[in-house]
């Protein structure tokens, strides 16, 4: 239903918008959105597309409500961060196994692409975050990060996880006073695992 007003929010400062998200995620009203969530899921259709029940699909939608509330609360900051990683997450490597030339080096710890297939996800990931001065890192668990922080001391994240690891990194990059921005995996699992690379290049 189209506004019955016309509206021009063009000169109304973007900090305004990112205070109210932020307000409303502080006061978790994304958790609040209950019948809601379920009215939009039954819109898009997303129990049929998924197979998911409803609560799950409840819980999705949040985490990724969630997620996208604390990439625009952080984003003024991550824009002015300077020494910066790409996390990806090994199980969206094309091949898991010997086909796959990523050697894993323990002492890093990371997987290095050996760019076997122009058409894996992370090799594709990989090429465009290193043309934009990041370091990558093509992880096999969320527990890897800190280590990496510890050594690294970078200033700005970008990590492609499922919204548990995401929630479970954030706390970790606070702590640390790193700013993270996050691309969700729209297939998870512990294989083939995919993300939107369009989604990946925008938040870079
Ligand atoms: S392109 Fe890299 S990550 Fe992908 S399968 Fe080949 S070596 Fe592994």
């Amino acid at each position: 239903m189209p506004y019955k007003f016309i509206f021009d929010l063009s000169r109304i400062p973007r900090f305004f918008f990112t205070e109210i998200t932020r307000v409303g995620y502080e006061q978790g009203m994304h958790k609040k959105m209950g019948k809601t969530a379920q009215d939009m899921i039954k819109k898009f259709k997303i129990q049929e597309a998924t197979g998911l029940n409803v609560s799950d699909a409840v819980a999705l939608l949040e985490d990724l409500i969630d997620l996208q509330a604390k990439n625009l609360v952080e984003r003024e900051k991550f824009v002015q961060t300077r020494k910066r990683a790409l996390f990806l997450p090994h199980c969206s490597r094309k091949y898991m196994d010997s086909r796959c030339h990523a050697v894993f080096d323990p002492k890093i710890p990371s997987y290095i692409c050996g760019h076997c297939s122009p058409d894996c996800l992370v090799n594709r990931a990989a090429i465009l975050a290193e043309r934009k001065g990041y370091d990558v890192y093509i992880l096999p668990g969320g527990s890897c990060v800190p280590q990496i922080l510890k050594t690294k001391h970078y200033q700005g994240v970008v990590g492609v996880a499922c919204g548990e690891e995401t929630k479970l990194s954030g706390k970790m990059l606070k702590g640390m006073k790193v700013v993270g921005q996050s691309v969700p995996l729209i297939k998870n699992g512990c294989a083939n695992t995919i993300f939107n690379i369009k989604t990946l290049l925008k938040t870079l």
